[in-house]
């Protein structure tokens, strides 16, 4: 990846917050619905109600009504972080939020017939596709589940405990034994997309969990030749031996994270088996390691808290610095949650 040039803005986390449309549930409460949520888009708040005497308002980058389209949520989250991709910086779009509140809808619909429901991870790579010029450019993907501390193949699902391991000169986070797909149309995406998620259900029923307890993560390789030597080369009568004697390789290498994490909701520890405190451990643990992360990013410290999970291992090198970073955050509407709305809604805001 780029080693300068990342603006002070860069190094921040920009952080949306997007609201689900009321859902069957919800509905079935009819004329009672009672919401605690209410917007305002154009100032980029978002009023969240406790009770008919108590209310807080919190102000975001960007905020996302009912109504927000795909690709609303698209061009204000991701857009920015894949353009900066493009140029050869890192970069990381993430989605938290309590289950069932539209994380994988945001980053992971797949949209096959209908190209207005696709999703980050989908639209990235259309947008990747439609910049990659140069016939030597290369896309490749991994995709990867989290559980437990552990980091699984979701396109190679016989591969369990990829180790992280991080290049001592360069600090490019590797996961060495962890597929790696070249990628060259949608059709081939979407192909693999979904042998990924095949794979997601296959483990997590093997391992009695559910999906909403893992973080699930798509990692997009960018490798371009250099903009220099084509715009040298097309100038100096294609004679590029003259400006490369050595046939050396101008290659630029970048990534791209798309990370559906985990539930963000509270697991209750009482009267859970074993497992599921194990769980729960391992889920807040990767999760409030994130905070920590992101909170430091925000107060600008010098100390960026990685090593304390292996979710913050693997965003590493795509977090901070010169990376852009952005988080979704996904709400729904009802004051039956309001504790959890709450506490999502607070930890974006540690963000900003
Ligand atoms: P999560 O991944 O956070 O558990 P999902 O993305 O699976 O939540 O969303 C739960 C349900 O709500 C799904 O049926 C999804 O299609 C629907 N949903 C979520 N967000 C939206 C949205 N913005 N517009 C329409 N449907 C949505
Ligand atoms: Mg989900």
């Amino acid at each position: 990846a780029a080693d300068h040039g990342g603006s002070a803005d860069s190094c921040r986390v920009r952080v949306a917050v997007r609201l689900r449309p009321k859902n069957s549930e919800d509905l079935a409460h009819g004329a009672d619905f009672d919401s605690c949520v209410e917007l305002q888009p154009e100032s980029k708040r978002l009023k969240l109600k406790k009770n008919n005497w108590s209310c807080e308002t919190y102000r975001f980058d960007e905020v996302f009504s009912e109504n927000a389209s795909q690709r609303r949520v698209y061009e204000a989250v991701a857009k920015p972080v894949v353009e900066s991709v493009l140029e050869g910086y890192n970069g990381t779009v993430m989605a938290y939020g309590q289950t069932g509140t539209g994380k994988t809808y945001t980053v992971g619909r797949l949209g096959k017939d209908d190209p207005s429901e696709r999703g980050i991870m989908v639209r990235a790579l259309e947008h990747i596709f439609s910049s990659m010029s140069v016939k030597t450019d290369r896309v490749t993907i991994s995709y990867l589940q989290l559980y437990l501390e552990s980091v699984q193949d979701l396109l190679a699902p016989e591969k369990n405990n990829i180790p992280i391991v991080e290049d001592a000169k360069t600090g490019e986070v590797c996961l060495p034994g962890a597929a790696i797909v070249e990628v060259k149309d949608l059709e081939h995406v979407f192909h693999l997309l979904q042998i990924g998620e095949a794979n997601r259900h296959a483990a997590n029923t093997k391992m009695n969990t559910e999906s909403s307890r893992s973080h699930a993560i798509l990692i997009i390789h960018l490798q371009r030749s250099s903009r220099i030597k084509e715009e040298n080369s097309s100038s100096l009568a294609n004679d590029t031996h003259e400006i490369f004697p050595n046939d050396l390789p101008l290659v630029i290498k970048s990534k791209l994270l798309i990370v559906d994490l985990a539930g963000s909701e509270r697991i209750d520890k009482s009267g859970s088996e074993g497992h599921m405190i194990e769980e729960a451990k391992f889920i807040n643990l990767s999760l409030t390691s994130l905070g920590k992360c992101i909170n430091a990013l925000a107060e600008n410290s010098p100390h960026v808290p990685t090593r304390d999970s292996k979710l913050t291992r693997i965003l590493r090198d795509s977090f901070g610095g010169t990376a852009r970073t952005s988080l979704v955050v996904t709400i729904g509407p009802s004051a039956r949650h309001y504790s959890e709305t709450s506490s999502t809604v607070m930890f974006g805001q540690r963000a900003m």
